[in-house]
């Protein structure tokens, strides 16, 4: 600091890809400038626009990859990218953890829907319509589950190693951005869990839960499974198990 004064810290970002639909402010294909006070760790910095530590998976300062707590000193050049699949293969310098084969998610209070959608594709999904965020972190880490919410603020928390914020809002898109984002395509297991309770489902005899189906469902159907949460009686024609062809197409059911 040259005579006391404080010397203004200028670095220049680009955000690419999806990233550039969180920053707070629209920025021309994702550049901005930034003056910061003070040296600043690039994960404060890429926060303070906008963008939670659970979304980029590749940092680079003046081309090369760094961590988050890489020191931004002034006149560098950020770029930042999300996670893309063409980076699968590669380990050095991605700052999101890969293969992750069988995630269980959290799922935030806002988002029921994708809740539901996450558990009828099969996925382990932990979901409560009144959780609180400092019950939703404790879960987060007791459970080592994937924390999905719009709350950015909470997926800034630093506790956060993995999370995903949907970008978009409806719930059939969201879907398909988790799915994506974790690679689970081949993972789908549709039917298999209930879209109430997240309990498993199991195959069970007609005779089993006869006593709790209405007559026309009696002489139509004959495959029936039962969860093993709540005990609530699936079978193909249910309405629970009616799917949009929209849906249908995005788990390639
Ligand atoms: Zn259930």
């Amino acid at each position: 600091m040259a005579n006391g004064r404080i010397q203004n810290i200028h670095v220049s970002l680009r955000f690419y890809g999806n990233l550039k639909a969180l920053l707070y402010q629209n920025h021309n294909q994702g550049k901005l400038k930034h003056i910061l006070p003070e040296p600043t760790s690039v994960k404060d910095l890429i926060e303070s626009c906008g963008v939670p530590h659970t979304e980029p998976d590749l940092i680079l300062v003046n081309s090369k990859p760094v961590g988050f707590d890489h020191l931004i000193e002034g006149g560098e050049r950020v770029s930042v990218y999300p996670f893309f699949h063409s980076f699968q293969h590669h380990s050095d310098g991605f700052l999101q953890p890969r293969g992750l084969n069988h995630p269980l998610f959290l799922v935030d209070v806002n988002l029921g829907k994708l809740a539901r959608y996450l558990r009828l594709a099969g996925f382990d999904t932990s979901y409560s319509n009144d959780a609180d965020d400092t019950g939703l972190i404790e879960q987060m880490i007791q459970e080592k589950r994937v924390l999905v919410t719009r709350d950015r603020k909470l997926l800034m928390h630093k506790v956060v190693t993995l999370g995903y914020l949907p970008r978009s809002d409806n719930a059939q898109i969201q879907l398909k951005e988790v799915l994506s984002r974790f690679d689970l395509f081949d993972k789908i297991k549709p039917y298999s869990r209930c879209i109430n309770c997240n309990g498993l489902l199991r195959n069970v005899q007609k005779e089993e839960v006869l006593d709790q189906l209405e007559p026309l469902t009696k002489k139509h159907y004959e495959h029936f499974s039962k969860c093993g949460g709540c005990g609530q009686v699936y079978w193909a024609g249910s309405h629970r198990f009616r799917l949009p062809g929209s849906l249908k197409k995005i788990l390639n059911i």
